[in-house]
């Protein structure tokens, strides 16, 4: 129960579609709290996520990218593109069946979706639309289109149509503007430390044209760039600018004389942000914080220390010296254990960060 909502606000656990996702983003933006979305490739990492936010009383935003989305399809299957479409409608149907149970709403998204990947998208469009037919609600809560390497004219019209189609089966869509440094997938602006990174920074203006084009149409997110970037590097390189965002808040509600804060604005490249700027943009209507490398590592790093805590497992099924079975330990369960706890340790530290800790809107 979040901490500031009213009683009426309170959802079923399980994945928010619709008005309940509006009013789960309203929420997050009332309170100045954001949700971590966690990029997953793997039941493996979606229960970790799951367990998390459960354990954290909050509720958590899900996605995959396009080769997440591959990966959880299986990077031998033959067809690369249906993977990633496929991948994505596998992993939304396994949280459909478990996620409420863990007591928490989560949200299902995808990440990045450049040009090339817009038949991706539409791709899981023809599922979720077939999904709506069947159960109601549409597979995912929403998708991201990331046109923001085009002119933003054809960025902007591309995501009308698609968000158009969304409307009709009670989806959202976030799109970009600006570029967010790093890559990301292969997809994303370049980052290059020495040169001069202006492009990482959005102009308000093109942000009021979007909310102009797109309000009417339907619900919408804008990862907004104001100095991050994927991936973390070096501290010093890149200066976050959160008052980007407030820029953009305050130039739609001069225009529109809507309230403060009209757009539901998304934090990319959260991983390694410091802390005071994360608080200063949750602030400015920031309700989702991507996390990927941060989470990859805790996952990674959890697995290298069972090894080497284990070495001899990992090379002899039974102990070449004293006859001792290792099956306990190399069993995959085993590590793949370590593997969830260590990237739920550190969304324990992200649910924290971000306030969301304690607020989850579901019923009990
Ligand atoms: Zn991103």
């Amino acid at each position: 129960m979040a901490l500031d909502a009213p009683v009426s606000a309170r959802l079923k656990p399980g994945v928010v579609t619709g008005k309940d996702y509006e009013t789960l983003v309203a929420a997050c933006k009332a309170g100045h709290y954001a949700l971590p979305a966690v990029n997953v490739t793997s039941s493996n990492t979606i229960n970790a996520v799951l367990e998390a936010a459960a354990k954290n009383k909050a509720d958590v935003i899900i996605q995959l990218s396009n080769g997440g989305a591959q990966f959880y399809a299986g990077q031998g299957f033959p067809d690369g593109s249906l993977a990633k479409v496929l991948g994505a409608v596998s992993a939304a149907r396994h949280v459909h069946m478990v996620a409420e149970h863990y007591g928490v709403c989560v949200v299902l998204h995808t990440d990045h979706a450049n040009k090339k990947l817009i038949p991706w998208v539409e791709g899981l469009l023809d599922h979720g639309e077939a999904f709506f037919q069947e159960a109601g609600k549409p597979l995912f809560s929403s998708h991201m289109l990331d046109l923001s390497e085009e002119p933003i004219d054809f960025n902007l019209s591309e995501c009308a149509r698609v968000l158009q189609r969304m409307t009709k089966i009670g989806m959202s869509l976030e799109i970009e503007l600006g570029v967010t440094g790093g890559e990301e997938d292969g997809i994303g602006g370049e980052f290059d430390d020495s040169a001069d990174n202006s492009k990482l920074y959005t102009q308000p203006e093109d942000v009021l044209q979007a909310y102009d084009k797109l309000n009417s149409l339907g619900d919408f997110s804008v990862a907004a760039s104001f100095g991050n970037v994927h991936g973390v590097y070096k501290p010093g390189n890149v200066q976050l600018r959160p008052s980007i965002l407030k820029g953009s808040q305050d130039l739609v509600t001069e225009r529109h004389g809507t309230p403060e804060n009209p757009l539901n604005l998304v934090f990319h490249g959260g991983s390694g942000s410091e802390k005071d700027k994360i608080t200063e943009a949750l602030g400015y209507g920031v309700f989702k914080f991507n996390i990927d490398t941060d989470t990859q590592f805790a996952f990674s790093e959890a697995v290298g220390k069972f090894v080497d805590d284990n070495a001899k497992a990992f090379k002899y099924q039974i102990d070449p010296d004293d006859g001792t079975p290792y099956k306990k330990l190399y069993d995959p369960r085993k590590w793949l254990r370590q593997a969830e706890l260590g990237l739920g340790a550190r969304l324990d530290e992200a649910f924290e960060d971000l306030g969301s800790k304690g607020r989850s809107l579901a019923e009990a």
